[in-house]
């Protein structure tokens, strides 16, 4: 896999681009005494990448956008819909006990509850979960409705947000998922996804280690 990081002869180029821009592919070839042909894939690589510019008839040249420019590009594309999860919800009714498990046979760090028409209607963190089970009640008679988070203090986010906004959403909020939700009838949200740190962090992953071809 090829990183964003480019090889010294990719960083040889974008030098004689940046000084002689445009030039021509062949005339880059001349320079560095080697054929068009083997600089080809070097060229489409920092074409795609977007730090050069092709024009016909008039050669490369240096669009003067950094990595760190570029890379904020990309970020600045990402979508929920690219890393969202499948979300893991129990109805109101469900006993906290009955969360628990759901929380640990799911292998989830947040649970979202939905009511008998199945939209959204609160978030059960561990930490919630815990809380209520060092307390002197019988989990398997409470009602998770007791304990979680609800509408409409919930933070939400739609499949068509960006990657940045929920990070910066999970930051702000001191929450590490959030429902993707889809707006039925006004104030009904259907829980369509779930995305958490590990998501962000996966594309935060993706984006280092991006084939750049
Ligand atoms: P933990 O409580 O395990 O540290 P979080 O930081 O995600 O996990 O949750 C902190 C609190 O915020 C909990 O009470 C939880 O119910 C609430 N919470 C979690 N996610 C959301 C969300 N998307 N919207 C509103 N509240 C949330």
């Amino acid at each position: 896999m090829r990183k964003i990081e480019l090889n010294k002869r990719q960083e040889r180029i974008l030098q004689i681009v940046k000084d002689n821009g445009p030039i021509t592919g062949e005339q880059i070839a001349e320079q560095l005494s080697l054929t068009r042909a083997t600089l080809r894939p070097d060229l489409a690589i920092l074409t795609m990448a977007g730090y050069l510019d092709a024009r016909p008839r008039v050669g490369y040249f240096y669009t003067g956008k950094s990595g760190s420019r570029l890379l904020t590009e990309r970020l600045t594309k990402l979508t929920v819909q690219q890393y969202q999860s499948i979300p893991v919800v129990v109805t109101d009714s469900s006993s906290v006990y009955d969360a628990i498990c759901t929380m640990f046979l799911e292998d989830v760090g947040t649970l979202f509850v939905v009511d008998q028409q199945s939209s959204l209607v609160g978030v059960l963190s561990r930490k919630d979960l815990l809380r209520a089970s060092i307390g002197k009640q019988m989990l398997e008679t409470v009602p998770v409705s007791i304990i979680m988070t609800r509408m409409p203090n919930l933070t939400i986010c739609y499949k068509e947000d960006l990657i940045i906004d929920v990070a910066k959403k999970l930051i702000e909020k001191q929450i590490d998922a959030l429902p993707v939700v889809k707006n039925n009838n006004g104030s009904l949200f259907e829980v369509v996804g779930r995305i958490t740190k590990t998501n962000i962090t996966r594309a935060i992953v993706d984006l280092a280690n991006d084939e750049l071809v």
